[in-house]
Order: C-alpha cells, then sequence, then structure tokens
C-alpha cells in the first residue's frame, strides 16, 4: 500500500514535469520566434536606414557641386554597391547624348541608348519603369540581369534617365528603396536646374565682362585719338600763338612809339588813328597771350605752383582793383567773406580766375546793378562765388560759354565787347587745380559763378 502511494505520487510529480517541460518547451519557442521576429524588424528598418543615410551622405557631398561632370562622377561603384546594384548607367539627353556608366560593358551601354532614345514619351509619363516593365524586360532579357529605370526631370523637362541593374541581394525590390531611388532622380534634376542656372549667370557675367573689356578698349581708343586731336590743337595753337606774338611786338612797339610822337609831330587825324591801332595792337596781345596760357596748361607745360595762400586777402584785392571801374558804372561790390580762410592755391592764376569773372560781372551788369563775392568753408572745400543782378545767361548758352571764344549773341550784350576766351582759361586754370566751377543763372535776374578750392587743414 505504502509502494503504491508512493508510484502514484512519483507518476504525479512526473506529469507536472512533463507539463512544465512542455511550457518551457513553449516559452523556449516563443522566445525563438521572437528573437527571429526582432532580426526581421531590425532587417526592415535597417534597409530604409541604410539608404537614407546613403542618400544624405550623397547629398551632403554633391549639394555644392556645380558641374554635371562631377556631380555624376559621384556616383560611382562604391555608391551603386552601398546602393544595393552591380551597374549603373545614366544618360544625358543634351546635344552631346553623354553616358556614366558603371559595369557595363561598351556596346551594352550603346544599346540601352538606343533603345530608351526611343521610349522617351514612356519615361516622361512614369516616376519608374519596374523590373516586370516591357522597357525593362527587353533591357533585361539583352543583358541577363533585373534592371530599373527612373527618368531625371530638369526644369519638369525629361533631360535624362538612371538605369540600375544587378540586384545585389536577390530579393525582390522594396518600397523603400523605390522611394529613395525616384527621390535620387528627383534630387539630380534639382542639380541640373542649379547647373543650369550658374552657367547662365557665368555666361551672362562673361558676356558683360566681355562687353565691358570692347567697350573699355574702344573708349581707351578714342580717348587716345581725343588726346592726340586736342595736343595737335593746342600744339597748333601754341606755336600759331608764338609766331604772332613776336611781329606783334614789333607792331604794338613801333605804333606806341609812333603814337607817342617819338619820330615827330603828327597830324591830329593820324594820331587818333594811330591809338586805334596801339588799342587794338593791345587786344590782340592779349587774345595771343590768353591762347598762349590756355594750351600751356592744356599741354601741363605752364608751371603750376599750388601751395597755401589766404584767399580772403586775394579776393580782397581783386575787389580793390576794380573799384574806379564799378564806381564809374556805379555798382556796388559787397564783400561776405571770413576773416581768412587758407587754401591751397597757385595764387596768380586763381587771381585771374578772380578777375576774369569780375570783369565779366561788371560788364554783362547794367549801371547801378550789384555784385557779391562770398567765400564759405564747407567741408574740406572753401566756395567762392561771384553774383551779380545783370542780363544773365539763357540757360542753353551756360553749358557753351566755358567754350574757346563762344559769346552769347542776345540784343542787351551783343555790343559789349570780348574775346570769348576769359572763361575759357577760367576752366582750364580750376581744372588744373583738380577744382570745380558752375555757374547758375537767370535771365534779367543775374548770374552766379561758383568754384571751389581745397582748405588747408587747421589754415
Ligand atoms: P568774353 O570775353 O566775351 O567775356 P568769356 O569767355 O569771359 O568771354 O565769356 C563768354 C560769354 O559768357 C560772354 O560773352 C557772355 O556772353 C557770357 N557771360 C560771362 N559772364 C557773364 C555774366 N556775368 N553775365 C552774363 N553773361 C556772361
Amino acid at each position: 500500500m505504502g509502494k503504491l502511494k508512493i508510484i502514484s505520487k512519483l507518476k504525479e510529480e512526473n506529469e507536472a514535469l512533463g507539463n512544465s517541460l512542455q511550457k518551457l518547451d513553449q516559452q523556449a519557442k516563443l522566445i525563438l520566434k521572437n528573437d527571429m521576429d526582432i532580426k526581421l524588424y531590425q532587417q526592415e528598418i535597417e534597409g530604409p536606414n541604410n539608404n537614407l543615410q546613403l542618400l544624405r551622405k550623397f547629398i551632403s557631398s554633391t549639394a555644392h557641386l556645380l558641374d554635371k561632370e562631377y556631380l555624376f562622377g559621384k556616383i560611382n561603384s562604391d555608391f551603386i554597391q552601398e546602393f544595393g546594384f552591380e551597374k549603373s548607367l545614366i544618360l544625358t539627353f543634351d546635344s552631346l547624348e553623354k553616358t556614366w556608366a558603371i559595369g557595363f560593358k561598351s556596346e551594352e551601354t550603346d544599346f540601352i541608348k538606343i533603345f530608351l532614345s526611343g521610349k522617351k514619351q514612356l519615361l516622361k509619363e512614369k516616376k519608374i519603369l519596374m523590373p516586370d516593365s516591357e522597357a525593362c524586360k527587353t533591357i533585361s532579357a539583352r543583358l541577363k540581369t533585373k534592371t530599373l529605370i527612373a527618368p531625371i526631370k530638369n526644369k519638369n523637362r525629361l533631360c535624362g534617365f538612371f538605369l540600375v541593374a544587378g540586384i545585389i541581394e536577390s530579393e525582390s525590390i522594396k518600397d523603400y528603396f523605390l522611394e529613395s531611388f525616384f527621390i535620387l532622380c528627383l534630387y539630380l534634376g534639382k542639380c541640373l536646374d542649379s547647373i543650369d542656372l550658374f552657367e547662365q549667370v557665368y555666361r551672362t557675367k562673361e558676356d558683360l565682362e566681355n562687353k565691358i573689356r570692347n567697350r573699355t578698349r574702344e573708349l581707351a581708343l578714342s580717348l587716345q585719338r581725343l588726346e592726340a586731336i586736342s595736343k595737335a590743337k593746342s600744339d597748333f595753337i601754341s606755336s600759331v600763338s608764338h609766331e604772332l606774338r613776336t611781329p606783334l611786338t614789333s607792331v604794338k612797339g613801333f605804333s606806341s612809339l609812333l603814337a607817342g610822337e617819338r619820330f615827330g609831330k603828327l597830324p591830329n587825324e593820324a594820331k587818333i588813328r594811330l591809338n586805334k591801332v596801339v588799342e587794338n595792337v593791345d587786344k590782340l596781345m592779349d587774345i595771343v597771350n590768353t591762347l598762349l596760357d590756355i594750351s600751356r596748361i592744356e599741354s601741363g607745360k605752364m608751371e603750376i605752383n599750388i601751395i597755401p595762400h589766404d584767399t580772403v586777402t586775394l579776393i580782397k584785392n581783386v575787389a580793390a582793383f576794380f573799384e574806379p571801374q564799378s564806381q564809374s558804372k556805379n555798382i556796388e561790390i559787397k564783400l561776405n567773406t571770413p576773416e581768412s580762410l587758407s587754401v591751397y592755391m597757385d595764387k596768380s592764376l586763381i587771381e585771374r580766375v578772380l578777375i576774369n569773372i569780375l570783369n565779366n560781372a561788371l560788364k554783362f551788369t547794367p549801371p547801378g546793378g550789384k555784385i557779391k563775392i562770398t567765400c564759405q568753408s564747407k567741408e574740406e572745400k572753401a566756395i567762392i562765388s561771384i553774383a551779380d543782378n545783370g542780363y544773365g545767361i539763357k540757360d542753353e548758352d551756360q553749358e557753351k560759354i566755358f567754350q574757346e571764344f563762344y559769346r552769347v549773341k542776345d540784343m542787351e550784350t551783343k555790343a559789349i565787347k570780348g574775346s570769348g576766351l576769359g572763361l575759357s582759361l577760367v576752366k582750364r586754370i580750376i581744372d588744373s587745380h583738380k577744382e570745380k566751377i558752375w555757374v547758375h543763372s537767370e535771365i534779367n535776374k543775374g548770374t552766379t559763378f561758383s568754384f571751389t578750392l581745397q582748405k588747408v587743414k587747421n589754415g
């Protein structure tokens, strides 16, 4: 009885053990299954993750490239293998029909090129041509390997294709792969957009640079020609003036002596006429001398000595020089200047500027008028202005009065004598100082000439 009890207890224990073993076996199977599932999930995640990493690396190493060769050159055999294929072919449908092939023989490349050139419409319509498409099947039959083709589009126009062949892991092509292949082709298309844009900008820039270079060359030639003409003119004026000066000096000398009755008394009529001759010879001498000065300044032959001087003292002296003339015409000359203002100038040349402008102001202002000379300081410049309330100058004449021999032909002023050289010399002198001169004038209201001079710092 005791034995039977023991046996049945052992049986029970054995059964329980069997059950536990079964449970353990089930759990072990479950663990194994979970492990396999995890591995599968891992593989599924690893695939897209690797592809994404690869795309990210490719984009960051090519985003700055602005050359098609470099860009497609980056799709090398390492890249294609990491992408999961053995071979690849890119073709661009531009005038050169260039190909970038990895792993293909040249006759295979030629076959694909010719075959797909006839399938442009199909490529235009599809996102990707799958291995089971007619086109891929034809190519695969020839290459004896599975292929996948995607169009490359530039500004939404078909500009080439990207073909991959020979799947390394011969499973079916995963969705994530199709997605990244599509993104890659999209990206290549965008890169081509940027390259086109860059080439356009570059070409425009080159065009512009060429145009600027040509224009600069033309301008330099024109300038050379103008300088040569101007020099010829200056030389001509200079030599003519020179040639005229000697006989004129002699005419002036003898006529002055004759008029001064150094060779005997003259009849009154002869004396009056001789005095006219002296007067006109003086004018001629003046013209010849001014012409000589203009040509000497133009040719750089005149010695110009620009050093600090007080401009106010000079203005006061010139105004005083004209006092008898202004009084006889009943014209008031007013000064509005600081006590002193030191500027850089060639004193005797600027004196001639002031004399010529003031002389004109007196000539072209009717009796009873007013002249005002101002000298003001503005930043690093002194601005000297001589304003009159005379006849004024018409707008169309204002730009011409600085030309040699130009005189305004107005009813009121045409009788006023002059050579038309005064302002021409003034302009040359101011230019030689590298300063500016300008005129503001209104008919019957008056004229203001202003010019600048460089102030002496702390002067
Ligand atoms: P001109 O010897 O005739 O004075 P300029 O070269 O000094 O020669 O001046 C050229 C012309 O500019 C003058 O003939 C005159 O018509 C005009 N002009 C110059 N200054 C004045 C002024 N202050 N008012 C009116 N006209 C002027």
